[in-house]
């Protein structure tokens, strides 16, 4: 056999319009759809996908899944070891709040401090094997630092544009690793108008969320990660701080390919997902409460947790639709709140996360009060970051 199953790469087969399904041609460059101007998604021939069987003994990185995964040539990969992050059980929160099962899958242990790391590293390998001459980001901080951590190792220039109020760990590390880092006032959508400023000519690949189509394959992985690491069972329901949305929609897309191609039970009752976000920038929890028709007008506000600092999210219908398929739901958490959360995961399960990941608990204990959760089901919480860039936002507030 020429091609062993261990050395087969990449059965993508076609990008499509999220909204019509119309076809584009994989192997070269794309933004958004030219039909709907909606994000494209990466299609793979699934009926030559191998048997689950092939994964023990592979590489304890997201690369393990490479069938599933878009790039095409090995030499283009750009890796600094991402993913098989651990999935902690939080036994001391369990006990404390009567909970039967309480797991975290600890994303901030990832290159660079967070689940950002996935993303970029597939983008820009992507980049490298379509021959992009160099990339450029609008960021809320965590997806600067791994694009500038990814080109500075695939030796390709790179060019961060994050809001000006970002904690500087942020801007300091973007430029350790060579980026030109730009500071703009306002918020991410402010940076994706410089962005289109900065790069009018196209010289450069943009890699904002959900405009190219490979980031989300990448963060689709922590999806596979969870039903392989739990030995195929998956959790009841699955808490997410959702920004742009790569990660929603990302692990909902691998739980129906794998379903497609037998990894899990095509019956199997998929967990419920929960899009959490911060009360001061919410639109995804306003359009599902009907006091917007959607997010393209919203207003946010800055808040502790950069990351759901998005007010007008690209993925917005395609959140509401995981939302709508997995009976999940959405709701806001404020920032006193997240400190709260990280003062408890801290003490409690000696936990340093980020304020993203304190939402997602104090999420999880919001639901819990009001009967949407209960507490004999099993609970997954998606850390998302570590702690350690935002001193800024949170120095002192270890204390009451
Ligand atoms: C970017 C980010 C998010 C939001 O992720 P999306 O994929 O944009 O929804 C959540 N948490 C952290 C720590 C982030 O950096
Ligand atoms: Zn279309």
């Amino acid at each position: 056999m020429l091609f062993a199953t261990d050395t087969a790469t990449s059965l993508l087969s076609q990008l499509e319009c999220s909204r019509c399904h119309a076809p584009y041609e994989a192997g070269v460059p794309h933004t958004v759809s030219a039909c709907c101007a909606a994000p494209l998604l990466a299609r793979y021939a699934l009926e030559a996908a191998p048997p689950r069987s092939v994964l023990p003994g592979r590489e304890a990185t997201m690369w393990r899944y490479r069938e599933l995964l878009p790039l095409h040539d090995d030499a283009h990969r750009v890796s600094l070891g991402e993913g098989m992050t651990p999935i902690l059980t939080l036994d001391n929160l369990a006990a404390r709040y009567g909970l039967r099962s309480l797991r975290l899958k600890d994303e901030g242990q990832n290159p660079t401090g967070s689940f950002k790391a996935r993303g970029l590293s597939m983008a820009v390998s992507m980049a490298r094997e379509l021959g992009a001459a160099g990339c450029i980001i609008p960021t809320a901080g965590n997806a600067g630092v791994a694009m500038a951590a990814y080109c500075a190792k695939a030796g390709l220039p790179a060019t961060v544009v994050m809001p000006r109020h970002t904690p500087v760990a942020f801007q300091e590390e973007c430029r350790w690793y060579g980026a030109d880092v730009q500071l703009v006032d306002g918020l991410i959508n402010d940076c994706a108008a410089r962005v289109r400023e900065l790069n009018a000519a196209g010289q450069l690949l943009d890699v904002s969320t959900l405009k190219e189509p490979y980031r989300i394959e990448g963060k689709k992985t922590m999806g596979y990660e969870l039903a392989e690491q739990g030995g195929w069972h998956l959790p009841d329901v699955i808490l997410y701080p959702a920004g742009g949305g790569t990660g929603l929609i990302g692990i909902w897309k691998a739980l129906r390919e794998m379903q497609a191609i037998g990894w899990l039970p095509a019956e199997a009752r998929l967990p419920r997902m929960v899009a959490v976000q911060a009360e001061n920038c919410c639109p995804l929890v306003a359009t599902l409460a009907g006091r917007q028709p959607n997010c393209q007008q919203y207003q946010g506000r800055p808040t502790i947790a950069n990351g759901l600092a998005v007010p007008r999210p690209l993925g917005e219908a395609l959140m509401l639709q995981v939302l709508a398929e997995s009976s999940g739901t959405a709701l806001a958490i404020g920032d006193e709140d997240m400190l709260t959360g990280m003062r408890e995961l801290a003490r409690l399960e000696g936990l340093f996360v980020a304020p993203e990941g304190a939402a997602v608990w104090m999420a999880a204990r919001q639901l819990l009060a009001t009967g949407w959760l209960r507490p004999d089901e099993e609970l997954l919480l998606l850390n998302t970051g570590s702690a350690q860039k935002y001193l800024d936002n949170v120095l002192g507030r270890y204390a009451q």
